[in-house]
């Protein structure tokens, strides 16, 4: 990377403050210069440096997202989707073509949602054994929370795995196929075993360079996922920068002392804690009873202590944590849990707060936490009033309320929860499910965002989230990581439609959408 080259184009340096500027000079995988089209063509050829010119086009930093699941993304891309399917008979369908003249060890789905089932009811491991009974199926249900397994999958779990309380059973006490929560995770890894994870992390940062996304927040890592990563080739098979944070049963001191990793494009950023579930399978953790089934209001996965004690673990190895918590009881629970620890601003990412009463906004403001949402969630949560009801649903995703609370606000899609496109979810933070129609739309129509500021907390934002100063904005000294895209998204175009032509890391070029040479 020992290699300066100037860069022009329309090029949105930063969005807030929105900085435009048509040429910038890279040198060794850093901004060395930005400026108009004549300083940095004259200072290319003073330095004899390689002026690539894209025109008219649009070149922005690269896209951070903070929080997603890359081990689960290549896995995705190595199994059957199943979003969007409708019934069970069609989930049958699906599995037996995808089978259909292949050899499969195994065969791992993603994305239903009994939801949408015309049965109305969720699916079973009966169900599964009539479109496969050979190999070993497992389903995960579009919120990653629940999975479905047929009975060659079933045979594969340990005995003692079978008697936790995770595994539905019927009323003979056996196995129905549902798995929920922490099984869901386990039963993965035991029957993904037969899938090659460097090739899944491999096809995973593919994605991410495909669609501009230069960082990852590589959430709930394993071990395995670390030792894969650090043998990978970077640049080559890597092509997005990854920031690790351990799930919390992987991590021990030989991981986070001795062994706590970092280069320039893989790095131990922290732990990964979970204080709820989700609104879907209805196990986000709530102040007040579901709208939708009285009898419950979700299910708390880690209490404060518990939560409290792994934040001054990870505080005292200089390690981040990152909490899942979906409803407001479970970000009390976290609340709570850093000023026992006494664990303050960023050190205690949250993971989501979908739902966040505005007596806790005051409280994130003292306690500085950062927050990482995913607004796509808005539009795939079309369901959530039923869940909440019109009061509560009104504090819903509160993106705006967040933002304006001086918060720092990283974006992300939980991918492979939804899909890792950036342009979808700004396309959600700007227009909320208008366009889709979703009934929160018009009880939380006030937390729209701005484009600017969507594609803000989507790099700056997500930046500061993992930590990483010299990356979220096109400035002198950051890393040169940045996209060339099709269209002007300030130009009125249609942001779903936006493609990535070309995306830079370090100043390397990952991704090209053609053959074409652009260089002269
Ligand atoms: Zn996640």
């Amino acid at each position: 990377m020992e290699k300066t080259f100037a860069v022009l184009g329309r090029i949105y340096s930063s969005f807030m403050p929105m900085r435009l500027n048509d040429g910038l000079v890279v040198r060794d995988g850093k901004v060395l210069y930005l400026g108009d089209a004549d300083s940095v063509m004259k200072i290319s050829r003073e330095l004899g440096a390689e002026i690539i010119n894209y025109g008219k086009k649009t070149i922005i930093p690269g896209f951070i997202d903070s929080h997603m699941h890359l081990n689960s993304l290549g896995m995705s891309l190595m199994t059957l989707d199943l979003r969007g399917t409708k019934s069970i008979d069609e989930l049958k369908l699906k599995l037996r073509k995808f089978i259909e003249g292949r050899d499969k060890k195994i065969v791992i789905g993603r994305g239903w949602d009994q939801e949408l089932f015309s049965e109305g009811r969720w699916p079973n491991a009966m169900d599964l054994d009539e479109a496969i009974k050979d190999a070993p199926v497992i389903l995960v249900r579009v919120c990653g929370h629940a999975a479905v397994m047929n009975s060659a999958a079933i045979s594969l779990l340990p005995e003692e795995e079978l008697k936790g309380p995770y595994i539905q059973k019927d009323e003979r006490g056996r196995p129905t196929g549902l798995v929920f929560e922490d099984a869901v995770g386990r039963a993965l890894s035991i029957l993904g075993e037969a899938l090659d994870k460097r090739e899944m992390l491999r096809k995973g940062s593919e994605q991410a360079a495909r669609l501009g996304v230069t960082s990852v927040g590589f959430m709930s890592a394993k071990r395995a996922d670390l030792f894969a990563l650090k043998d990978m080739k970077e640049l080559e098979e890597l092509k997005t920068r990854v920031f690790l944070y351990m799930d919390h049963a992987e991590i021990s001191d030989s991981i986070a002392l001795d062994l706590k990793y970092g280069t320039e494009m893989v790095k131990l950023n922290g732990i990964k804690l979970f204080a709820d579930g989700s609104f879907g399978a209805r196990t986000a953790l709530l102040s007040e009873p579901y709208s939708d089934d009285p009898s419950t209001r979700g299910t708390a996965v880690m209490k404060e202590d518990e939560l409290a004690y792994w934040m001054k673990y990870a505080i005292d190895r200089g390690l981040q944590t990152a909490t899942h918590a979906i409803g407001d009881a479970a970000l009390d629970s976290v609340l709570k849990a850093m000023e026992i620890s006494k664990v303050k601003g960023l050190a205690g990412r949250i993971e989501h707060a979908s739902l966040v009463r505005p007596d806790q906004v005051d409280k994130m403001r003292t306690i500085g936490v950062g927050v990482s949402v995913q607004p796509r969630f808005v539009i795939s949560d079309w369901w959530l009033v039923k869940r909440l009801g019109k009061e509560r649903a009104r504090y819903a995703y509160p993106f705006k309320t967040l933002i304006n609370a001086g918060l720092v606000v990283g974006f992300s899609t939980d991918a492979p929860v939804e899909p890792l496109d950036p342009w979808l979810s700004v396309n959600a933070a700007v227009g909320r499910g208008e366009e889709e129609r979703v009934e929160i739309f018009e009880l939380t129509k006030h937390e729209r965002l701005s484009l600017a500021e969507a594609l803000h907390a989507y790099t700056a934002g997500s930046a500061e989230l993992l930590g990483a100063n010299d990356l979220g904005k096109l400035e002198i000294g950051k890393r040169a990581d940045f996209v060339v895209v099709n269209a002007d998204p300030f130009s009125g175009t249609d942001l779903k439609t936006i493609r990535v032509l070309e995306t830079y890391i370090e100043g390397t070029r990952v991704y090209s959408a053609t053959t074409e040479n652009l260089i002269f």
